[in-house]
């Protein structure tokens, strides 16, 4: 009886798959698509040349695909313009290279999305408030990138899409077990370093917080390889010209229980997981969130920015995210807190060594979305009491909306392919 009650039900959380489906394919997704367009979402701060701390960064950009395509300055919002340096800094980028891009910047709306000037007097003392007692770089779960810093750039999401670049082999493994490793929490007396050889019995043997570290590593992995495999390049043959498009063999290769020793449904259900904390972090938030300005100087663009946050996301969210009590976590163990921390930021930083440049804004926002979910879920302050930055509201927006992609498309693309009860 117990196991059918628990059929469909993702473990450690409170809700089934087809509620999932229904709720992100048919309510959040939809509006997320339309968000993620708006001039305050599409625009990404990133230092894509910091160096990889852990090891000699031998692998270089040279697949066509990784390479950043370049944002016209004039299609910036005003607000991200305003950089001295930008001009000559977008002009020596263009003529020092023809396949990467964007502007660098010191965006002024950094330290906190700037907060809307029509608000009454006493939101205001509330949120001078909040960020008297801002302390968020202890808060941090992630290393975010110093926008400040000359080697900021920002990029323009729209034009490089999430897809299949072909970034693979060596340099891809190094990473990936870099990753897994961080797995590892000695507090707990699981001193377990992950194989990628032996991980369910590792998996087993890890305590709570060692188990939602690596399931929620396992669903970001699987998301990003949805999204190569649903946008997989296929280079001409035969009269057929190259083109973009779904591959479902390759889908099945990396999902499939008979290819993968039965652990590809399990990875699926990782994405479920992911996507259920972020929403459950994106929720916590929303008192916080309703009060950013989201200005860019488009009047028209930043008020559909604010309708479609305000009157539909936040209240679909609103209707669902009760899934996950993230207080179980961490009961009265404050070393534990502090590690899964560190241990995150770690990965934050390994996000530095990736080799191929496009596959690295991904990556670098999908850690900062998941560390910003986790750094407001973790916080013991009330959501008042910190603050978040531009970027991080940035990438929990994006972050969460590539998420909904991948489940959006388990369901339109690879349904046949996929066994997860
Ligand atoms: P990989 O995906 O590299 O996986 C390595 C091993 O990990 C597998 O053999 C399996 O044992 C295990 N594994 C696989 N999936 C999971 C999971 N979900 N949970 C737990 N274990 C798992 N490539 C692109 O084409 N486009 C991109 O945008 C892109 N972004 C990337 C971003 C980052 C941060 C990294 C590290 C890599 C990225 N890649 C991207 C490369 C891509 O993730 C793969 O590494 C590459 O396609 C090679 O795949 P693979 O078959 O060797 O298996």
């Amino acid at each position: 009886q117990e196991n059918k009650n628990r059929s469909g039900l993702i473990d450690d959380c409170n809700c089934r798959f087809d509620d999932i489906n229904d709720i992100n394919n048919k309510k959040l997704y939809p509006i997320l698509k339309i968000l993620v367009k708006k001039n305050y979402f599409r625009f990404y701060p990133i230092n894509l040349k910091k160096q990889c701390q852990f090891w000699i960064d031998d692998s270089k950009c040279v697949l066509k695909d990784c390479a950043v395509k370049s944002c016209p300055v004039d299609q910036l919002p005003e607000t991200l313009r305003h950089n001295k340096n930008h001009h000559e800094y977008v002009k020596h980028r263009q003529e020092s290279t023809t396949s990467e891009c964007s502007s660098n910047n010191n965006d002024k709306n950094s330290s906190l999305g700037e907060l809307n000037k029509n608000l009454s007097d006493e939101h205001k003392q509330t949120i001078e408030k909040w960020i008297q007692f801002d302390d968020s770089l202890l808060d941090n779960f992630c290393d975010i990138d110093d926008e400040t810093s000359a080697d900021v750039e920002y990029i323009d999401l729209l034009l490089n899409k999430e897809r299949y670049t072909g970034y693979s082999g060596q340099s891809t493994k190094r990473i990936w077990t870099a990753i897994y490793n961080e797995n590892c929490f000695f507090m707990s007396g699981s001193k377990v370093y992950y194989n990628l050889r032996q991980k369910r019995q590792n998996i087993k043997d890890l305590c709570l917080e060692g188990r939602i570290f690596y399931r929620l590593i396992s669903g970001l992995h699987s998301s990003i390889s949805i999204h190569l495999c649903s946008n997989y390049f296929f280079p001409g043959y035969l009269g057929l010209s190259d083109h973009w498009g779904p591959n479902t063999q390759e889908f099945s290769r990396r999902f499939d229980p008979k290819q993968t020793e039965d652990e590809g449904p399990l990875w699926l259900k990782n994405l479920y997981f992911i996507y259920l904390i972020e929403l459950r972090a994106l929720d916590k938030a929303i008192p916080y969130l309703e009060q950013v300005a989201y200005f860019t100087g488009n009047e028209t663009d930043d008020e559909d920015t604010k309708n479609l946050l305000k009157n539909q996301l936040f209240n679909e969210i609103r209707k669902f995210a009760n899934h996950f009590n993230e207080t179980h976590l961490f009961k009265d163990n404050e070393q534990l807190r502090y590690e899964f921390k560190e241990h995150f930021r770690n990965i934050s930083r390994i996000m530095d060594c990736v080799g191929c440049d496009k596959c690295k804004i991904w990556g670098k926002l999908q850690i900062q979305a998941l560390g910003t979910a986790l750094k407001i879920l973790f916080n013991r302050k009330e959501i008042h009491a910190f603050q978040l930055q531009r970027s991080e509201i940035v990438s929990l927006i994006n972050g969460f909306a590539q998420l909904s992609y991948s489940i959006d498309q388990l369901e339109k693309t690879f349904k046949p392919f996929i066994n997860i009860s």
